[in-house]
């Protein structure tokens, strides 16, 4: 065995109490026990032990933010260094691409005949497919590119996360025998209803794909963008020798910025309202970003961009952190009559997605913020229908959209079985 991944998977306690997996991880992946098999080394079984849980090994391993969920409650962090939970995932992942091994399959007689059809091929939905297939439902996934992974394509750029573990990863998904049907757009070529009729139950994983904008003066000149929208649809425009000022303090945000300093931006600014100890991206990712020369102003908050058509610069305001009643964690607020303008080319917009406008013609309930409305079940207001991952409003990262898509398929399984 690899000595490094030997020191790691040896300097884990296997506590009985398991808090990595109860308490730190979404998926609830059995932690002690895959590294347990590592130190045996039967990679093998380690696979199968995280294949009951999580379908994305490889891809968890690497992107998780691990330092806030598993790695941030491990025993052994409470004195020194946690167990590198992350990089063990990763090589378990890893072994099974190189090694060609199968997620293995459970049928059951009573469900074979069922179809589930699932709109959107990213995590949360190609998981909901995995363990509905490992079960032998008939599954069809509806997919509006001409690939699947959906953020893990086009969201998370290469340097954290390599195409080819995303390919290998969902490959052995698809050979649980699912079917996939590109270039389907709920809303404009596929019609809820028409999924309804012809499935036994549906679901909506599709995701939340435009980027939030602030509302302030300026948002709407040449050069401003939509972080999302610029990694998604990869539509850059030439950054050489230009500035760029992010928005935001979420991965997305620190994605962008880094994508855009490799790609030839003479100089690169975050500008995040809160302090770095608020910033929700992994704070590795933030140290990366930082060493490689992007500018982080913390506790900035942009309050008007300016320019004639084009953006030329964007006016900030120091922000001082207050409790507000009712608040659990601190709020920015503008300290009054600390304006200043930066020189910008161009401004991204990176603060989190909302849904795309036709979520509202598909006849379901939605939130007052317009996400997809579901109960305790993940049903929505049509009980043939269940949906999921960001078009819910879940939080923000891979393991919780593909915690949500197994809950899912687990509930379509009970509810089949009961029938
Ligand atoms: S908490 Fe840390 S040391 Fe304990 S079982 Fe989990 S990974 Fe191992």
């Amino acid at each position: 065995m690899n000595q490094e991944i030997k020191e790691k998977s040896n300097y884990c306690l296997n506590c009985k109490i398991k808090p990595c997996t109860n308490k730190g991880c979404p998926l609830n992946n059995d932690i002690p026990e895959f590294i347990k098999q590592i130190k045996e080394e039967n990679y093998e079984e380690a696979y199968h032990i995280l294949t009951s849980t999580t379908v994305l090994q490889a891809v968890c391993g690497r992107i998780c933010p691990h330092k806030k969920q598993c790695q941030g409650v491990c025993i052994r962090g409470i004195k020194g260094e946690p167990v590198s939970i992350g990089d063990l995932e990763a090589f378990v992942g890893d072994y099974a691409i190189q090694n060609s091994l199968k997620i293995p399959k459970e049928e059951e007689k009573n469900l074979v005949n069922k179809k589930v059809a699932i709109v959107g091929g990213g995590p949360s939905g190609l998981t909901c497919a995995a363990f509905l297939a490992k079960k032998g439902i008939q599954v069809t996934i509806y997919e509006r590119y001409d690939f699947l992974g959906g953020l893990l394509m086009y969201g998370i750029p290469d340097f954290r996360l390599s195409k080819d573990i995303v390919k290998n990863t969902i490959q052995k998904i698809l050979d649980l025998g699912i079917e996939v049907k590109y270039h389907q757009k709920l809303g404009e070529n596929l019609k809820l209803e028409d999924l309804t009729k012809q499935f036994d139950s549906v679901y909506l994983a599709f995701g939340a794909n435009c980027s939030s904008k602030m509302g302030i003066e300026g948002e709407d000149l040449e050069g401003v963008y939509g972080g999302n929208e610029l990694l998604e649809l990869k539509k850059h425009p030439n950054y050489k020798d230009k500035t760029v000022l992010v928005n935001g303090g979420g991965n997305v945000a620190i994605d962008t910025a880094r994508t855009i300093k490799r790609m030839g931006a003479k100089k690169v600014v975050i500008v995040y309202r809160r302090a770095k100890e608020q910033m929700p991206a992994e704070e590795k990712e933030v140290q990366d970003a930082e060493k490689e020369g992007i500018e982080i102003l913390f506790q900035h908050n942009m309050v008007k961009i300016k320019g004639n058509k084009k953006v030329e610069g964007v006016e900030v305001m120091r922000t001082k952190l207050v409790q507000k009643e009712g608040e659990r964690r601190l709020s920015p607020v503008n300290i009054e009559g600390s304006n200043y303008v930066i020189h910008a080319d161009y401004v991204m917009m990176a603060l989190g997605s909302k849904t795309d406008a036709f979520v509202k013609k598909l006849g379901l309930e939605l939130t007052t913020k317009n996400y997809i409305k579901i109960d305790e079940n993940y049903k929505t207001s049509n009980p043939k229908v269940f949906a999921g991952g960001d078009v819910v409003g879940e939080k923000g990262t891979v393991a919780w959209a593909a915690r949500n898509g197994r809950d899912v398929a687990n509930k379509i399984i009970a509810e089949f079985s009961s029938l």
